[in-house]
């Protein structure tokens, strides 16, 4: 289905059945943007962390084995990550984790089909899930998720004269157009941001939420720990961040559904809470630059640099691209998750 039969299809169901919410549309969006292509790298519409260097994937993998190694290196732990992209990050952690004597069984929880099939290439024996419900449920689980959160759909809950309103999206002139709808509860808004000025919009994402707390229920059941690393800010606060990206360029979010992909700034805030009421230890907020500096990320460039002189100033773009303030260091941030009897973590 190419983009003019999405975005027509979209169009046509909101002019009959009317407005829906920013959080449909989103999610509307980006399941059909990530199901027909595979959207990462150089030629496509963005690059992460681990697509810029195998050392991110590395640092990940060695953080869960010294976790699992100073748990006592319990049986049957399981590699799990969510929204894996082309596989690269499972790449580098399993091989990083497997010198560190860990060879987990992977269990992979994706719905892209086509990213699935980019997974197989680099992860031929893992098993995949559409979500986190049928990962195994007797086991310790470490889980990794880089950029997943900021995929999933958001409600705008924006503030009007009358009140706090479900920010919905119609059709107008033929176009799709953003506009308020119904009144919500005031009691959807922290009680510290209830009266922010009129035009605030606030975000919140009840899938990020339910999939955090059952993460957590289950490594706080199971054992396990996981670490969730993405962009956005560690406090809830009041903003606009919903973004299109194509081409590595910023798009309009509200033109050309499903063919560029739409993000938002992540809650740490709120995960941490969902976390939290889930059972599991959370650990403090951590900067990507001071996460990765801290599991010696100058030490891994280092070595690699040893090992292949030519490709030295490579190796330290990549890792100035990591770690540097002005680039991926401050904006993109990391959280753990434990389980209470395991061990504090490394980096936080
Ligand atoms: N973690 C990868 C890819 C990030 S892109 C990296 O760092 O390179 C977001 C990933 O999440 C893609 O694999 C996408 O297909 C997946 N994804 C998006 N929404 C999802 C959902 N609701 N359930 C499962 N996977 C999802």
């Amino acid at each position: 289905m190419g983009r003019i039969d999405f975005s027509e299809k979209l169009k046509r169901q909101i002019a009959a059945t009317g407005p829906i919410s920013v959080a449909h549309y989103m999610g509307q969006a980006n399941a059909h943007y990530y199901a027909t292509r595979d959207p990462l790298g150089a030629a496509g519409d963005f690059t992460t962390a681990p697509e810029i260097s195998q050392m991110f994937g590395e640092l990940v993998g060695l953080w869960l084995a010294d976790l699992w190694i100073r748990a006592g290196r319990p049986d049957g732990a399981c590699y799990v990550e969510l929204g894996p992209g082309r596989g690269t990050l499972a790449a580098d952690a399993l091989r990083a984790m497997k010198a560190a004597g860990l060879t987990p069984p992977v269990h992979l929880v994706e719905t892209s089909p086509v990213l699935r099939a980019a997974q197989k290439e680099r992860v031929p024996d893992a098993r995949w899930h559409d979500d986190v419900d049928t990962l195994p449920e007797d086991r310790p689980l470490l889980i990794v998720a880089n950029e997943f959160f900021d995929a999933l759909p958001v409600r705008q809950l924006a503030r009007m004269p009358g009140g706090w309103c479900e920010r919905m999206v119609g059709i107008d002139d033929g176009a799709f157009m953003p506009g308020a709808g119904p009144l919500v509860p005031d009691n959807l808004i922290p009680p510290h941001l209830r009266h922010a000025p009129v035009g605030s919009v606030l975000e919140t994402s009840p899938a990020s939420v339910a999939i955090m707390r059952a993460l957590s229920e289950r490594i706080a059941g199971q054992g396990g720990a996981a670490l969730i690393i993405d962009y956005g800010h560690e406090r809830t606060s009041i903003g606009d961040t919903l973004q299109a990206v194509r081409g590595h360029a910023y798009a309009d979010p509200f033109a050309n559904p499903g063919e560029h992909d739409l993000t938002v700034h992540v809650d740490f805030e709120a995960l941490g809470d969902a976390a939290r009421a889930g059972g599991a230890r959370v650990s403090p907020v951590a900067a990507q630059g001071a996460f990765l500096t801290a599991m010696s990320i100058d030490l891994r460039a280092a070595a690699l640099s040893r090992a292949a002189p030519a490709r030295a100033g490579e190796i330290e773009t990549a890792r100035s691209r990591l770690v540097a303030p002005e680039q991926m260091g401050t904006l993109f941030k990391a959280m753990a998750l434990t389980a209470p009897a395991w061990p504090e973590p490394l980096g936080f």
